[in-house]
């Protein structure tokens, strides 16, 4: 598949965090989003995540992002 040549946004990485952001921009209707992944959607940490929702983060931005 060819990459297309322009897009309003580009997010490299296909793991939770870029996943998230392409869903939730799609969802505002900002729908000219490229999501480049290097090898297979979610192959990264997120592969390894066992999936438990924890809040309390090693710093206090963390923590926020968590939240
Ligand atoms: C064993 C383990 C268990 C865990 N359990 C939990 C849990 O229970 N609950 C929890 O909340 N968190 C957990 N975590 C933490 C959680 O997995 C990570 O915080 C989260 O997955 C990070 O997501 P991410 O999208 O930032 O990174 P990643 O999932 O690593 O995604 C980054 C992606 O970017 C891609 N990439 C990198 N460089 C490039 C490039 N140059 N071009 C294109 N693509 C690129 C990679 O291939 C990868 O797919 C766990 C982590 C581990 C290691």
């Amino acid at each position: 598949m060819s990459l297309p040549g322009t897009a309003d946004v580009v997010i490299v990485g296909g793991g939770v965090a870029g996943c998230s952001i392409a869903y939730h921009l799609t969802k505002l209707g900002i729908t000219d989003v490229v999501l480049c992944e290097r090898k297979q959607l979610t192959c990264g940490t997120t592969w390894h995540a066992a999936g438990l929702v924890t809040q309390l983060r090693a710093t206090r931005n963390m923590t926020e992002l968590a939240k």
